[in-house]
């Protein structure tokens, strides 16, 4: 057994400082008794932060034209395979009809690295949403100049979700040849600047990662203090560079987010789609790993197919149903969560812990 996983666990909780070695031999346990341990460790963080509900998001994945270069990314431009398509603000509006009436109180529109489409048609989008629906609207389009995240944002734009993939420089500039690390960490400030709430995350079992880049990445989500947190595990997509590498593995995935939830604390973390492409049951085990936050796809029948960032993404997506969600959560001795899941990181915002208490 990972020696005394316990006591380093409470010493990181406690803000003990945060270091890589420790980090990375807790990631490295293989052994089952130490890893139920940082699960159960991880779902009590959960509990005391984020309480039991699970929050749902709607996702409209609106465009798949892309300018990245991401190798593992089956969008990326080099994948002249794929046929391309954006979505008419009419047929996204139709899809966030469909999504607030299920209850679900938050929009994430996404998109690929998409340079073509107009920022002032996104910003019109953006307040008809808002009048028309009064829900949160969640951006996950890229890296994008100030002036126009801070359009959107005026606009009525509450969040914005752009992961780092891996805080590595060396290994960020390997797998997206061309596209700039700073640039992104830029994005990630200008975006707190404005007052976004801001999610980012990491890819693991990417080729070449270690352990001890992990152990980095949850530092990188730490120093930040990101209101949301997304951890996935990485799929291959048989267009791509990356096709025939070993997918990553759900083991190490949901280390990962267990411990990232203990040392993040009261960040929303997804139990993110792929968890549930590579194994259905690890996506429900997630929820009791640290996770509280499930991505609902309302991307058109249509088109749900070529948003096609890896293999087998649409599989298993089938019609969303309240019911089964709630039976699912209710299985689990959670509860579904239909409030708006704002961050629990803006000022203001009592810790749930603390509301418990009283
Ligand atoms: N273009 C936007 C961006 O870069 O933030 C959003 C779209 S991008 C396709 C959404 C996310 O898909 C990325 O942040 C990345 O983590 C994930 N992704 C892409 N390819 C993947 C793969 N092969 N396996 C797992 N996740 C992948």
């Amino acid at each position: 057994m990972f020696n005394d996983i316990e006591s380093k666990l409470n010493s990181i909780s406690e803000g003990g400082s945060l270091d890589r070695e420790t980090l990375a031999a807790i990631l490295s346990t293989e052994d089952g008794a130490s890893k139920n341990i940082l699960y159960r460790y991880a779902d009590k963080t959960r509990a005391a932060h984020m309480g039991d509900g699970i929050t749902l998001r709607g996702i409209v994945e609106f465009s798949n034209v892309c300018a990245g270069t991401c190798v593992y990314c089956g969008l990326n431009r080099y994948n002249t395979k794929l046929k391309r398509y954006d979505l008419e603000s009419e047929r996204i509006l139709a899809s966030v009809a469909e999504l607030a009436a299920h209850k679900i109180k938050t929009v994430v529109l996404q998109s690929g690295e998409n340079h073509t489409f107009d920022g002032i048609w996104f910003g019109e989008l953006i307040s008809e949403i808002k009048d028309k629906f009064g829900i949160r609207i969640t951006l996950s389009v890229g890296e994008k100049p100030y002036d126009v995240i801070k359009h959107w944002k005026d606009k009525g734009a509450d969040r914005y979700l752009l992961k780092i993939e891996t805080s590595n420089k060396n290994f960020y500039d390997y797998l997206h040849p061309g596209m700039s690390f700073e640039n992104r960490l830029r994005t990630l400030k200008d975006l707190k600047e404005l007052g976004y709430q801001v999610g980012s995350g990491i890819i693991v079992g990417l080729f070449g990662q270690t352990t001890k880049m992990l152990a980095d990445d949850i530092i990188f989500l730490k120093e930040n203090d990101f209101d949301m947190v997304a951890i996935g595990p990485f799929i291959p997509h048989v267009n791509t560079d990356c096709a025939g590498h070993r997918a990553g593995s759900a083991e190490m995935t949901l280390k990962t987010l267990a411990l990232a939830r203990v040392v993040t604390k009261n960040a929303h973390m997804p139990s993110t789609t792929a968890l549930g492409v590579i194994d259905s049951e690890t996506k429900i085990k997630a929820l009791s790993s640290g996770a509280n936050v499930i991505m609902v796809n309302f991307t058109p029948e249509r088109v749900k197919d070529l948003y096609s960032i890896y293999d087998g993404k649409s599989a298993g997506s089938g019609k969303f149903s309240n019911y089964s969600m709630e039976k699912m959560a209710a299985g689990i001795k959670r509860h579904i969560d239909y409030s708006e899941g704002d961050s629990l990181k803006a000022p203001g915002v009592e810790r749930v812990d603390t509301i418990v208490k009283r």
